[in-house]
C-alpha cells in the first residue's frame, strides 16, 4: 500500500506547507512577511497587520509599500526588485507607519530567499525589526559628539585633557595659547605641572586637592609658561572625566587682557596716590603755619576757622594712605617690622584715642594685661583702628562696641563686636576683597571705598594670622582676628 505521503496531491501539500508556515510566522514576536519568488508579496503576519493597521488583502503585490514613509517607498521597492532579480538577501532601514498613531518608526527590514533542494528559490522570508529607539540614541549620541566637538574647537576657551600631569588631548585654542604643536601633544611633550611657574605651585596643588575631593576644580587665576618661555595669565577650571576617572578635563581662559587692565589700574592708583600725597602734605603744613601766625597775632577766630580744616585734611590723609597701602600690597612692597607688641597696651591706646573722637559709642576692652606677640605694632594698630572704625560706622543706631582677647596655647584671638546692620552670609568672604563694598541701600548711605578690610586681611596674612566674621543681619557683626602667639617670646 502506498504511503499517505506518496498519494498526496503535491499542490495540496504545498498549500498546506504554506498554511503551516503562516501559522508559525504568526507566532513569531516580530513583524514578518513572505514573498513569492517573482516578487509578489503574499503574506504579512498578524503583528505586521496589527502595527500597520492595514488589512491583509491590501498588502498583496505592491500593496505593502503603502505602510512605508513616502520618502522610503521608491528605494524600498527598488531594493526588493533587485533582490528578486539577483536572488540575493538584503537588509535596509525603512520607516514603517504605525497605523493607529500615524507616527513612523525606523525598522531594519531583512529578506532572505528560501531555496529547495535543487537550489531554486521557493519563497522569500522577511523580518522587520524595530530599531527606532536605537536610531534615536545613535542620533542623540551623534548630536552630543558634534556638540562636544564644537565645544572642543571653540576659539574662546582652551580645553585640554590630562592623565596625571601629562596632557593627552587639547583643542587648537589651547595649543595656540601655549605655543605648542599637535606633534608636541602626540609625543607627550606637554605637561601642565612643568608648564606651571614655581610661584603658582602651591596654589595649583590646592586646586588639585579640591579637584580630587569635589570632582571639579573651581576656576582660579594662574599662569602657564608657554613653549617660548613667556608667561600667559589664565583662568583655569576643571572636572574629573565621568568616563575615565584617571583623566581630567581643563578649561582655560586667556586672562592677559584683564591682567593688563588691572595692572594699568594699579599703576594709576599708585601714581595718583603719590601725586595727591605731596600737595596734601604742603597744604597741611601751610595750614598749621598760618594758624600759628594768626594766633600769635591774636586772631583766634581766624585760627579756629583754620582748625576746622584739620579733620577733613586728616580724612584725606587716611584715604591717600590707604590708597598707597593698597598699591604697595599689590606690588609686594608693604614692609613689616618684627618687634614685640604688647597687645593689651596697644588696644588700650587705640580705644582711648578713638573714644575721644567718637562719642556716639562706648568702646570697652576686656583684655589680659601684658600679653605680647611679635609683629609690626603700627600695622597691627592699623588693623584694630580699621575694625573699630567700621564697627562704629556700620552701627549707627547702636551705642556699644566690645573688644575681647582670648589667648590659647599658641594663638591669640581678638574679637571686635558691634550691634549694627550686620553682613549678609553671601557677602562675608567678599568684603575682604579689594574695593569690595556691599551695594545694599542701608550700606550705601555710609561712605567708604572698600579698601580697609582688604588692607586689614593682608596685614594679618603677613603676620601668619586669620580673620573671620560672624554676623547676623540687623543684629551686628563680630570680626575675629587670630594671630600666632609664642608665650615664650613674651616681653
Ligand atoms: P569701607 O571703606 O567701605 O568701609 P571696608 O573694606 O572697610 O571698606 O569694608 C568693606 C565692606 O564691608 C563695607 O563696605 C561694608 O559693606 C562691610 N562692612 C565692614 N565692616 C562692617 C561691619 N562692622 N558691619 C557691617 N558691614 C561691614
Amino acid at each position: 500500500m502506498a504511503s499517505k505521503k506518496q498519494i498526496e496531491n503535491p499542490e495540496l501539500s504545498l498549500s498546506r506547507q504554506f498554511d503551516e508556515l503562516c501559522t508559525l510566522v504568526d507566532a513569531i514576536p516580530h513583524l514578518v512577511w513572505i514573498g513569492r519568488p517573482d516578487g509578489y508579496m503574499e503574506y504579512h503576519n498578524q503583528r505586521w497587520l496589527d502595527y500597520t493597521n492595514i488589512p491583509l488583502e491590501y498588502t498583496y503585490g505592491d500593496g505593502w509599500t503603502q505602510s512605508l514613509h513616502p520618502d522610503d517607498r521608491a528605494g524600498a521597492l527598488a531594493t526588493w526588485q533587485h533582490a528578486v532579480q539577483t536572488g540575493t538577501p538584503f537588509e535596509e532601514e525603512q520607516r514603517l507607519r504605525n497605523g493607529h498613531t500615524g507616527a513612523y518608526r525606523w525598522f531594519l527590514v531583512r529578506g532572505v530567499p528560501i531555496k529547495d533542494t535543487r537550489g531554486s528559490i521557493v519563497r522569500w522570508f522577511g523580518t522587520c525589526t524595530d530599531i527606532d529607539d536605537q536610531k534615536r540614541i545613535q542620533a542623540a549620541l551623534l548630536q552630543s559628539q558634534e556638540r562636544a566637538a564644537s565645544l572642543m574647537n571653540s576659539n574662546i576657551i582652551g580645553i585640554f585633557i590630562a592623565e596625571e600631569e601629562v596632557i593627552i588631548e587639547a583643542n587648537d585654542t589651547f595649543l595656540h595659547m601655549s605655543g605648542y604643536t599637535r606633534e608636541d601633544l602626540r609625543n607627550q611633550r606637554m605637561n601642565w605641572a612643568s608648564m606651571t611657574p614655581p610661584t603658582y605651585t602651591a596654589l595649583c596643588q590646592q586646586a588639585h586637592q579640591e579637584l580630587t575631593h569635589l570632582k571639579y576644580m573651581p576656576p582660579y587665576e594662574k599662569e602657564y609658561v608657554r613653549k617660548d618661555g613667556s608667561h600667559l595669565p589664565v583662568l583655569v577650571g576643571g572636572v574629573v572625566s565621568q568616563i575615565n576617572p584617571h583623566q581630567c578635563i581643563y578649561f582655560v581662559l586667556d586672562n592677559s587682557a584683564r591682567k593688563e587692565l588691572e595692572q594699568r589700574k594699579d599703576d594709576f592708583i599708585s601714581m595718583a596716590s603719590h601725586e595727591l600725597k605731596a600737595p596734601l602734605t604742603t597744604l597741611k603744613l601751610q595750614n598749621q603755619l598760618v594758624k600759628k601766625r594768626l594766633e600769635r597775632h591774636g586772631l583766634h577766630e581766624a585760627g579756629a576757622a583754620l582748625s576746622r580744616l584739620e579733620e577733613p585734611i586728616k580724612q584725606l590723609e587716611r584715604l591717600i594712605g590707604e590708597l598707597l597701602d593698597v598699591s604697595k600690597i599689590q606690588a609686594g612692597r608693604l614692609e613689616y617690622a618684627q618687634e614685640p607688641v604688647d597687645l593689651d597696651k596697644l588696644l588700650h591706646e587705640i580705644t582711648t584715642s578713638m573714644q575721644q573722637v567718637h562719642t556716639t559709642h562706648t568702646i570697652t576692652v576686656r583684655s589680659i594685661p601684658h600679653l605680647s606677640l611679635i609683629g609690626d605694632k603700627d600695622r597691627l594698630g592699623q588693623v584694630f583702628i580699621n575694625l573699630i572704625s567700621n564697627a562704629i560706622k556700620y552701627s549707627p543706631d547702636a551705642t556699644t562696641i566690645e573688644i575681647d582677647i582670648h589667648p590659647s596655647m599658641d594663638t591669640v584671638t581678638i574679637s571686635v563686636r558691634d550691634h549694627g546692620i550686620g553682613i549678609p552670609p553671601e557677602q562675608r568672604k567678599k568684603i575682604f576683597e579689594r574695593f569690595y563694598r556691599i551695594t545694599d541701600q542701608k550700606q550705601h548711605a555710609l561712605s567708604g571705598l572698600g579698601m580697609g578690610l582688604y588692607i586689614v586681611s593682608e596685614i594679618i596674612k603677613r603676620h601668619n594670622g586669620t580673620i573671620t566674621v560672624d554676623s547676623e543681619v540687623g543684629k551686628g557683626s563680630t570680626f575675629h582676628v587670630t594671630l600666632p602667639y609664642h608665650p615664650t617670646r613674651n616681653v
